[in-house]
């Protein structure tokens, strides 16, 4: 090995799911919204300023924290926006987990957690879930570096209430407690309202999921001024023009476009429930999901098995090869035809292995 290798950062980088580029297919693999952004993001793409690209963009995105502001009830001096919420995430992992003791998040999550532990040297403990991929609460009651909850878990779906939140918190004063809520708006409590009795609380939340506009990347979060002002430092220490003027402005035509973002919900959150029913039917198991996708398990057909046939005919859902979850599959919950032909096809081949 030359000498100049031993110093370069080893990391093991997050794999996300592929993103393939075929014509015809139903894609329930990256938990995507199946329906196009608010109309009023179209109509602003169609009469974009362009003149104004050649100017630097505004580098805390005021536009945009003055209508989350608007619509969250909060001050803009409480909202950090990033570019998705990987980029708040990261920032948030690197602002605010600098002590020597370890910081917990469970064992099955978002799997770019522990990237970026090992990224920037945080170190961490992932206490497992239990046997119903449920949050042990009391694993957080011990000392430790700061607490990381994905609400709804990813890829599990489980959405904790409000009394599990506010337990964890009550049990970490001392450390930055960040909830993850990346698919909160499919039908959870958000831990929002606890924003003014804790202020070590951070809740981040993303445009890519609920608002349809995973291609634009744009992500907030929410929390104490304090905290927030601690954020905004250590991304201008970093890069201050992380979001660019058009994300920041279609950003706030989806924000501002209230009654289209409920009745998206409301579909997905129906045909959630619908396929809900027909999976059961076929012999598969889940938890009860409150996010747009399902975490599924057959009793008797392998998942991986599954998935390989799937792909076969052009339907892509997310494997996890990993220990624990690898009998089970996450399918995002697409369009009514969209999973109408997943399930035909998901039922045939169940069938063919009877
Ligand atoms: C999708 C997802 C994110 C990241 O979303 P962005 O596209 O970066 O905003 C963060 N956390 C969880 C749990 C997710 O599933």
């Amino acid at each position: 090995m030359k000498e100049w290798m031993k110093n370069i950062r080893q990391v093991d980088p997050y794999v996300p799911g592929e993103q393939p580029a075929l014509k015809e297919m139903v894609k329930l693999n990256t938990n995507e919204n199946p329906y196009p952004p608010a109309p009023g993001v179209k109509k602003l793409c169609e009469n974009l300023p362009t003149d104004e690209l050649r100017l630097y963009p505004d580098t805390e995105a005021e536009v945009l924290v003055s209508a989350l502001s608007q619509y969250y009830n909060l001050e803009k001096n409480q909202i950090f926006i990033g570019v998705g919420s990987d980029d708040v995430l990261a920032m948030a992992f690197l602002t605010f987990f600098n002590s020597q003791k370890p910081i917990l998040f469970p064992d099955i999550t978002y799997s770019f957690y522990d990237v970026w532990a090992e990224l920037f040297r945080i170190p961490y403990e992932t206490p497992p879930l239990d046997e119903n991929f449920r949050i042990k609460k009391e694993d957080y009651y011990r000392e430790n570096g700061g607490v990381v909850i994905a609400n709804p878990n990813a890829p599990t779906s489980i959405c904790e209430d409000l009394v599990f939140a506010e337990d964890i918190l009550e049990h970490n004063r001392d450390v930055v407690v960040i909830i993850d809520e990346a698919y909160i708006d499919f039908g959870g409590n958000s831990a929002l309202q606890l924003l003014k009795k804790y202020d070590n609380l951070l809740v981040v939340q993303t445009f890519s999921k609920s608002r349809s506009m995973a291609g634009l990347r744009i992500g907030f979060a929410m929390g104490n001024p304090e905290l927030i002002r601690a954020l905004n430092e250590v991304k201008f220490s970093y890069n201050s023009y992380t979001m660019n003027m058009v994300s920041q402005r279609l950003g706030v035509e989806a924000v501002r476009d209230t009654s289209y973002f409920d009745q998206c919900r409301k579909k997905i959150m129906e045909t959630r429930e619908r396929t809900k029913t027909a999976l059961r039917n076929m012999g598969f198991s889940f938890p009860d999901s409150k996010a747009n996708f399902l975490f599924i398990t057959h009793e008797t057909v392998a998942a991986k098995d599954i998935f390989e046939a799937m792909k076969k005919e052009n339907i892509f859902v997310r494997y996890f090869n990993k220990p624990r979850i690898d009998n089970y599959l996450r399918v995002t919950i697409g369009t009514d035809e969209e999973m109408d032909l997943f399930l035909k096809k998901l039922g045939n081949y169940i069938d063919s292995k009877k």
